[in-house]
């Protein structure tokens, strides 16, 4: 551990964290949009910008007094006895200034964008009173058409801040490279020329992309977000359940987003040990079975050519009879059981026992090793 003080407030934090780190460990929000917990640090939007000094030694290119020449809290590691100032009026001035750059660079319309209520440049924008209307910088005048060719994500460029979360989700999670940036930014008429892309500059439902949606629980913005979601709820509508996934053995942990009894949206818990926020595109789309109108709910029996519901007791009544005459005629090596991931793994363990010590086989498998 070493010691430091964050706005006056001293705090110990963990060897080779970075200050922004250990200021979110310890309840300081510092402002930030490029840096995503469990990605690679980058410094690329600049917001975390601080003023350390260790003794009396400014650390900047200068070694003096920071006028303009802040320290991005999100890439610079805790030393012994920093003193870190990470609000005061002038930080907020430069900050209040990068939130108006990234909001004059794109096209945001709140009114109708999924992100609406947990966009973080929409928050750092109220916060720090960047009022939209009164932007002293020219916007685009062009619009880039929006992405739908995927099959569950929705990407709009005219809101991307290229802060490069999805960038390095993409590269560091599933390992797909898929997305990246491509040009530069303008220079003379503010004009951002350097935009994100998909593949080859693809639609992104033609690249490799598989569909993880590691890309969308980063982006911090309405950029990408979860295609079969639109217009199911606003943010603050859900209700959050935290559980975990149905399908493998891994057992990833989600929080599900459910609005009327319906799964929505689904997010990979970064603080479980398993799978640290990631899914795979079975656990964050492939929910949607829960309310399919073709999911059975009541038992159907057979007669004579159609299928007709049932009680429990009767169905199962009538399936152990079948199993007994089976087993009795041909032995239980004739029976097998394939159970399913999506029991819970107390369910899975009294069916491979009914198949051993009832049906008296070891023919028992499970879908997940398919
Ligand atoms: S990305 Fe954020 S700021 Fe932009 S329209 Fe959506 S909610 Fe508003
Ligand atoms: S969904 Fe997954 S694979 Fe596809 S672009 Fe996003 S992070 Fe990459
Ligand atoms: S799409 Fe989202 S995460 Fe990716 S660079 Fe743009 S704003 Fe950042």
């Amino acid at each position: 551990m070493v010691n430091i003080t964050i706005d006056g407030k001293p705090i110990e934090a963990r060897e080779g964290s970075t200050i922004l780190e250990a200021a979110l460990e310890n309840g300081i929000d510092i402002p930030h949009l490029c840096y995503y917990k469990g990605l690679s640090r980058t410094g690329a939007c600049r917001l975390c910008g601080v003023k350390v000094r260790i003794g009396d030694r400014w650390l900047n290119k200068t070694g003096h007094a920071p006028q303009s020449m802040h320290v991005t809290a999100c890439t610079t590691e805790v030393g012994e006895g920093m003193d870190i100032v990470a609000h005061d009026s002038e930080l907020r001035k430069a900050r209040q200034l990068i939130i108006e750059f990234l909001l004059a660079a794109n096209k945001h319309d709140c009114m109708v964008c999924e992100s609406n209520g947990v966009c973080e440049l929409q928050r750092y924008a109220y916060e720090l009173g960047v009022d939209q209307k009164n932007l002293r910088f020219p916007s685009p005048e062009y619009t880039e058409p929006v992405d739908d060719s995927s099959e569950v994500i929705i990407r709009d460029v005219n809101k991307c801040i290229l802060c490069g979360r999805c960038v390095r989700a993409c590269y560091e999670i599933p390992v797909q490279k898929v997305l990246n940036f491509y040009g530069r930014g303008g220079i003379d008429d503010f004009s951002p020329k350097m935009n994100l892309i998909a593949g080859f500059d693809q639609p992104l439902g033609q690249t490799n992309c598989v569909s993880c949606g590691a890309c969308v629980q980063a982006c911090p913005t309405g950029t990408l977000s979860e295609k079969p979601a639109h217009y199911k709820g606003r943010t603050w509508e859900f209700d959050k359940v935290r559980t975990i996934c149905p399908y493998c053995g891994v057992g990833c942990q989600m929080e599900l987003w459910v609005k009327d009894n319906k799964i929505v949206r689904v997010y990979g818990c970064d603080d479980a040990p398993d799978n640290k926020g990631a899914l795979c595109v079975k656990g964050r789309f492939g929910l949607d079975f829960v309310n399919h109108p073709d999911r059975l709910t009541k038992p159907l029996i057979k007669r004579n050519g159609k299928f007709e519901e049932a009680g429990w007791d009767e169905a199962l009544d009538l399936v152990a009879d079948r199993f007994k005459d089976l087993k009795d005629k041909y032995g239980g090596d004739a029976l097998a059981g394939l159970s399913s991931a999506k029991c819970t793994n107390e369910e899975n363990y009294l069916f491979q026992k009914l198949i051993r010590t009832c049906f008296g086989t070891n023919n028992v498998d499970h879908c997940a090793r398919l």
